[in-house]
């Protein structure tokens, strides 16, 4: 079963190889030099389309050419929106409210949902735009929910010309392979790998059809995307999607391949145990409190008396046993693996007949892999520990020496993967570069695409520099390390400058002023980025120089991510930290966070107050009070107030809020005597007259009070054809109601094919969390039967008001049995019932494709098979066979 349903998403194609250049002299990679020169006029640093001007608007940045939106900081009237509803629901419902100001038509059709993640603290919806059903390139929109469900945040990329332009034909004229020949053409002489190509429509004026394909070429590390034009075969567009170290010219020689065997096959595995092995930690420089030289050099990659004392024995946690007995450094979080496809060279990684054999010094080739495996295993158990969802955990592939002799080492965003150089000190010795390219893979991994422009670039960089020091500092603060200037980064690689420049923290000056990355023929990404760093290391101090400051710091980031999208801007990563911290912890550090981030431009200073309020709902209390709290942050608090009214948009009666310590202000409201819709807003004052109010749209927040007499709100997509294989069929609706939901039923009829009724009843729906749903009876269906059904839902009022859905008639579904009785994609929670290793989930390890896109049911999708598995089954749901004489299961 397994097999059938992995087919291949990754197409390899090899090209046929011609001579491929022979390189001389010391090694860069210099990617650009190795293109055909048409793709060389077409090599773009960031999608050029993509390039908006914005100006910040109060809570958000505005395109200024087109002027829509671009960012949105704070969601405008999303209170209102219900929390009962499916994440992307209420995003799409926010979406088409918000039209008017990103650009879009109320309808919003052409936003496809694309993605849908979920933490504990909050839901990320992305859309995607889409021209006559086929993806317009790099625009998408996210739509960031708190954990209430309520819009709180928007990103839009969102091109609002396409929709107008004259029709485009979009049934391509060139054939997918033949762009993929072209694509490889032009970036290399020699053999290339290529992944499936996609259609998309290239945003420009007139829009064009084109392809894009990934392409790694073999003889030099790069990560192409190719636009090839999907009707006239012409290139528009190259750019190269990994990270690369950002080294300086080194005046080093390049190292000698080592060990560039041929790969291993994977191993198929026996058990996990826990192994052994030696590592820097971090460097051998930063572990004796010595700087590069003396003894303490390279020296090609030669074990010295001193860089042997140097090594530590650490555990190596999951490493895989295969059925050849042999122990290999594939875990849960990286695998080390030997394929060429990540990088340029091949490499053979270690395999043991002892879990303890991975005792290696540094001029064993195997030693790199060990530093990797276990630099960036630790880093992911502790981003694990930070809790703050699952970010990057089905991990990473890693070949210790994928870029060969070139000091150099890179992030392969389209492949999740890491490959090291080998140019002066071997890249992968160093924790500070294997950890700043595993930033790389955690920034991806919760938000994809952040590279297509120079300003993420820049701040994929910083937040990647960041993750490095933040491992240096805490090793420094924990009293293990003799050298205590962890602002100083990747010192070992790059011999404290004398091997490349190196990089350290501590840059000076103000965003935007003193950066220039919103103009990419001015922008270094590493010096751009190393602001960023430098910010983060102050909030750090500013938390507290300890342990608390660091957890804080290191959670806030990586939870941040989750908001932001391409194009991004460190004002919008300033923003997602202050929603980060809303979200993680009530809103706490606000008051450090615009102090400090405020200091270096990334946010405007804090002149008024901040108000933080969950808006009151509605209830049925007539007279009384109810009590109405809200955080206040900023300093010299003068005063606090709500103004409230009934039945009315302009409230005028004022009532002070007290404090309640911990900047919570409150005060009881009064109800209405006889019932009605409160309206109120708040306002908070400083002695400096700095003044806040919420909504800071200038709208009202409302709730009714009284007697509820609006029936619930029952939203269902009705059943379509129902094969009898399929029967029976679950029923789900979304249900919304401001003094809850009492009950979903559905009441329900069948009928033969001449009208006559063979059965009828009804049933209720249960809520999971999301949505009501429930089943109907397995009782007896025929070919050519009818059903017709209500739905009925009753709301939590003294009233018990009742609604139903449709209003008149019935929903009537016929009963087919002909065709794919029933087909399942994987993508989505199934109702599959499982034991043992069977598992859903995206398929890391072995055959790595999914046919629905990512995800599989497969035994043991992210690792080798264990050998004490035992017996384990998958149950897919009861398929009613009743009447069929022959079904296949495919
Ligand atoms: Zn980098």
């Amino acid at each position: 079963m397994r097999c059938s349903w992995i087919l291949s998403a990754l197409v390899v194609v090899w090209l046929v190889p011609a001579a491929v250049a022979q390189e001389a002299g010391p090694r860069r990679a210099d990617a650009v030099r190795h293109l055909a020169p048409e793709a060389r006029a077409r090599v773009v640093e960031h999608d050029p389309r993509v390039r908006f001007t914005t100006r910040p608007v109060p809570g958000g940045r505005v395109d200024v050419a087109s002027g829509v939106l671009r960012a949105e900081y704070q969601a405008v009237g999303a209170a209102s929106l219900a929390r009962a509803a499916a994440p992307e629901v209420t995003a799409q419902r926010y979406l088409a409210r918000r039209a008017a100001a990103f650009g879009w038509t109320p309808e919003v059709s052409d936003l496809e949902l694309a993605s849908v993640h979920r933490t504990p603290y909050s839901s990320h919806v992305v859309f995607r735009q889409t021209y006559r059903g086929v993806p317009v390139f790099n625009r998408t929109v996210k739509v960031n929910l708190d954990a209430d469900g309520r819009p709180v945040m928007v990103f839009s990329g969102y091109a609002p010309d396409v929709a107008a332009q004259p029709a485009l034909r979009v049934v391509p004229t060139l054939e997918a392979d033949a762009a993929v020949a072209r694509a490889g053409a032009v970036v290399s002489k020699a053999p290339v790998r290529a992944a499936a190509p996609e259609l998309v429509v290239v945003p420009d004026a007139p829009p064009r059809l084109a392809w894009k394909v990934i392409v790694w070429p073999t003889d030099y590390p790069a990560e192409w995307e190719v636009l090839v034009d999907a009707h006239d075969g012409t290139l528009i567009q190259l750019m190269d999607l990994s990270t690369h170290a950002g080294k300086g010219h080194g005046a080093h020689a390049p190292a000698s391949a080592e060990a560039l065997g041929s790969a291993t096959p994977p191993a198929t595995a026996a058990g996990t145990v826990s192994g052994t092995g030696f590592v820097f930690d971090p460097n051998p420089l930063a572990g004796a409190g010595v700087v590069y030289g003396g003894a303490y050099v390279d020296a090609g990659d030669a074990d010295t008396p001193v860089l042997t004392e140097a090594l530590r024995e650490v555990a190596l946690p999951g490493i895989t046993q295969g059925a050849d007995g042999l122990y290999r450094l594939e875990g849960p979080h990286v695998r080390i693996v030997g394929d060429a496809s990540i990088g340029i060279a091949a490499y053979t990684p270690p395999a043991e007949p002892t879990p303890d054999g991975f005792r290696y010094t540094r001029s064993n080739p195997f030693f790199e892999a060990v530093n990797a495996y276990y630099h960036i295993d630790a880093s992911q158990r502790y981003v694990q520990a930070l809790e703050v969802g699952d970010i990057q955990k089905t991990g990473v592939r890693v070949n210790p020496h994928g870029l060969g002799a070139f000091d150099d080492s890179k992030y392969y965003t389209s492949l999740n993967a890491i490959a090291f150089g080998l140019g002066g000190v071997d890249d992968a010795e160093d924790a500070d570069v294997v950890l700043h390219e595993y930033g790389h893979a955690l920034l991806e991994a919760s938000a994809p695409g952040l590279l297509r422009s120079p300003e993420g670039r820049a701040l994929h960089e910083g937040w990647a520099d960041y993750w490095a020091a933040s491992y240096s500092r805490r090793q420094v603060e924990a009293g293990k390390a003799g050298r205590t200037d962890w602002q100083t980064l990747m010192e070992w690689d790059s011999g404290d400058g004398t091997l490349w420049s190196g990089r350290s923290l501590g840059r000076s000056g103000r965003y935007p002023q003193d950066t220039r990355c919103d103009d990419s023929f001015s922008c270094n990404i590493y010096e751009d980025g190393l602001l960023w760093a430098t910010t983060l290391m102050e909030l750090w101090d500013a938390l507290g120089r300890d342990t608390q400051g660091r957890v804080i710091t290191d959670r806030l980031t990586l939870f941040s991510h989750a908001y932001l999208s391409h194009p991004v801007t460190m004002a919008d990563a300033a923003q997602a930290l202050v929603r980060a911290d809303s979200a993680l912890y009530g809103g706490a550090h606000i008051d450090v966070l615009y102090q400090v981030l405020s200091a270096r431009g990334f946010l405007e200073a804090v002149a008024a107050p901040i108000l933080m309020h969950e808006p009151l709902a509605s209830t049925e209390q007539q007279g009384g009070t109810v009590r109405l709290r809200t955080r206040v942050v900023g300093t010299a608090i003068a005063s606090v107030t709500v103004t409230y009214g009934y039945d009315t948009d302009t409230p005028t009666i004022a009532l002070p809020l007290v404090a309640e310590g911990d900047g919570v202000y409150a005060a009881d409201l009064p109800l209405p005597e006889t019932g009605g819709e409160v309206a109120y807003y708040l306002t908070a004052t400083s002695d400096q007259g700095g003044q806040a109010r919420l909504p800071a749209d200038g709208t009202v927040y409302r709730f009714f009070a009284g007697p509820d007499g609006i029936p619930p709100l029952i939203l269902h997509e009705p059943l379509r054809q129902t094969p009898t294989a399929a029967w029976p069929p679950d029923v789900v609706a979304d249900v919304r109601d401001d003094a809850g939901v009492d009950s979903v039923w559905v009441v329900f009829a069948i009928e033969d094919a001449a009208g006559t009724e063979r059965t009828q009843g009804a049933f209720g729906l249960a809520y999971d969390g999301d949505h009501y749903r429930g089943t109907f009876p397995l009782v007896k269906v025929d070919e050519g039967d009818r059903l017709r059904y209500r739905l009925f839902a009753r709301d939590a009022a003294a009233a018990k008001n009742e609604a139903v859905l449709p209003e008149q008639g019935t929903f009537d579904v016929r009963i087919s049995a002909r065709g794919v009785l029933q087909a399942y994609d994987f993508e989505t929670a199934t109702a599959f019932a499982a034991t043992g290793v069977w598992a859903q989930g995206v398929p890391t390890f072995g055959l790595r494709v999914a046919r629905s896109g990512e995800q599989v049911w497969s035994t043991a999708p992210q690792t080798t098979y264990p050998a004490e598995a035992g017996v384990s089954s998958l149950t897919m749901p009861a398929l009613n066979l009743d009447g069929y004489a022959h079904v296949a299961l495919v």
